[in-house]
């Protein structure tokens, strides 16, 4: 289908900013938003100035989503009375959600797009220019896959790649399958295409993403299908990590543990959403899965990969939750040895069935058993990382990921199962997206420390594309050439927790 998109004569010489919140999918679909805008004319607008469009993408899943959108508007409103051309466009989850209510809350907002129509912008902005009338489309079934979109990479080393959108389950807590829709797969080609586009530009890691990347291929009738994507993945010449994101217990099967194991640019790392620990819980989640079934995926990883860091999310206080059942979270908690997890605290989310279902916690209930669930998973964060004191370890390094680095005088990288080392580095001669080799000097919770002598540095692609200050940017399905043209941090799961 194709997409409008706005001449650049209209909007030449704009200025644009992006505001993401959330999960990785909003991440990259930011990165879609800014590669449309860039084809419409639009250029980014320079740190520390006001831009004539701004776009936030917004979530709906976490806690306060709405306070922080209405907070932000709040704050843009002062902006646009001093700068009156300026036009401000809501996107994203909570835009889909709320619709219209966003202009009627807040008169001043331009702009509202949904999650099924993010071609739509450069149209839209026009439009609301144009009629200086705000302008609301949300359509109801996905317009365009977005990956058939031009997109402005973050990073110039590390990239995702969609390989499916929306959710054909129905986990009592989460508004994603209403927001996003039934799942939809990419074809494999198209996502090979765009493994191939991105490397070629030098990228060294890709992280496939999808609500429920397990399920990928149901809608083609292949049940191989995400075990045979990695399978494909690992012949693409020049690809050195391939990571995705999230995989669903219920449909993770052993062709794909094969496919990790047996695939070597695949990386040893799992972020497994957990949720709860007692079956009674999963049961009133509507997770099809029971914790010994999820137990036994573990162990069967960690019999194929033994080096494998298994990372989860886990809500405490669902409503119902007893003591009984969150000792069951805590027992399978201590059985996993999770290298971390996000814990979140069970919170009512209009539109989602747990919102009204009885037996709603205290707050200090939910707070209490959270403590202890922290407690626990930080004794074992930090008994994991001990384990890997003495190892040699090769790191991507990273750039925005180490907040302390300019005082400790130490850089930052991934491992390749994905843990955070703060190593002793030379930043003139070492650069984001170079690769390096060293050894491990110290665990802490959260981290790891490599103080040792750096054994091998090797210069990049994605380096030097990092010391020029160039980006990726990719053109869409059709993908053609893509161009290289600063990155971020981003944050774990993009399943609904
Ligand atoms: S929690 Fe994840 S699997 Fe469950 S409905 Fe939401 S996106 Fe789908």
């Amino acid at each position: 289908m194709s997409t409008p998109i706005v001449t650049p004569a209209q909007a030449a010489g704009r200025t644009y900013a992006v505001r993401t919140f959330g999960c990785q999918m909003n991440v990259h679909d930011s990165e879609r938003l800014s590669g449309l805008l860039e084809s419409s004319g639009y250029r980014p607008a320079e740190p520390g100035t006001d831009p004539d469009v701004v776009v936030l993408n917004t979530c709906a899943v976490r806690e306060n989503a709405d306070n922080k959108l209405y907070g932000n508007l709040g704050h843009l409103a002062s902006v646009k009375r001093q700068k009156k051309d300026m036009q401000i466009a809501v996107g994203g989850c909570l835009a889909q959600k709320d619709r219209g209510t966003i202009v009627e809350k807040a008169p001043w907002v331009d702009v509202v797009f949904g999650t099924h129509n993010l071609g739509s912008l450069p149209v839209l902005l026009e439009r609301a220019r144009h009629n200086a009338q705000a302008q609301v489309e949300i359509k109801e079934s996905l317009e365009t896959f977005p990956s058939a979109l031009p997109a402005r990479r973050d990073s110039a080393y590390s990239g995702w790649v969609s390989i499916s959108v929306g959710c054909n389950n129905t986990c009592t807590f989460c508004i994603v399958p209403s927001l996003r829709g039934k799942e939809t797969d990419r074809p494999p080609a198209d996502v090979l295409a765009e493994v191939r586009a991105l490397v070629a530009e030098g990228v060294l890691e890709v992280t496939l993403l999808g609500q429920n990347v397990n399920s990928y291929g149901a809608e083609f009738g292949d049940r191989s299908a995400f075990a045979n994507l990695l399978r494909a993945c690992g012949d693409v010449e020049g690809l050195e990590r391939i990571r995705f994101t999230s995989p669903h217990p219920r449909d993770f099967t052993d062709d794909v543990i094969d496919a990790m194991a047996s695939t070597p640019n695949v990386c040893h790392q799992l972020h497994m959403p957990l949720q709860s620990g007692s079956d009674v819980v999963l049961k009133a989640m509507r997770r099809s899965y029971r914790s010994e079934r999820y137990l036994g995926i573990l162990e069967r990883v960690r019999a194929a990969m033994p080096d494998a860091a298994i990372t989860t999310d886990i809500i405490v206080g669902f409503p119902g939750e007893t003591e009984a059942d969150f000792q069951a979270t805590l027992d399978v908690v201590a059985a996993a040895r999770f290298s971390a997890a996000f814990t979140f605290q069970y919170s009512q989310r209009p539109g989602t069935p747990a919102a009204t279902m009885p037996g709603q916690l205290p707050k200090q209930v939910v707070q209490e058993r959270y403590e202890r669930l922290i407690a626990l998973q930080e004794d074992i964060s930090w008994a994991e990382n001990k384990k890997l004191v003495g190892r040699d370890v090769e790191l991507l390094v990273a750039t925005g990921e180490g907040r302390k680095d300019a005082g400790t005088g130490r850089m930052t990288g991934r491992a390749r199962d994905g843990r955070l080392v703060h190593f002793a580095g030379d930043p003139a001669t070492i650069r984001p997206g170079d690769i390096v080799h060293t050894t491990i000097t110290y665990a802490a919770p959260h981290h790891l420390v490599a103080d040792a002598p750096i054994q091998a540095h090797r210069r990049t692609r994605a380096g030097d594309n990092v010391e020029a200050g160039r980006r990726p940017r990719t053109s869409g399905v059709g993908l053609g050439m893509p161009s290289v043209g600063p990155p971020a941090p981003v944050p774990a799961s993009v399943c609904g927790a």
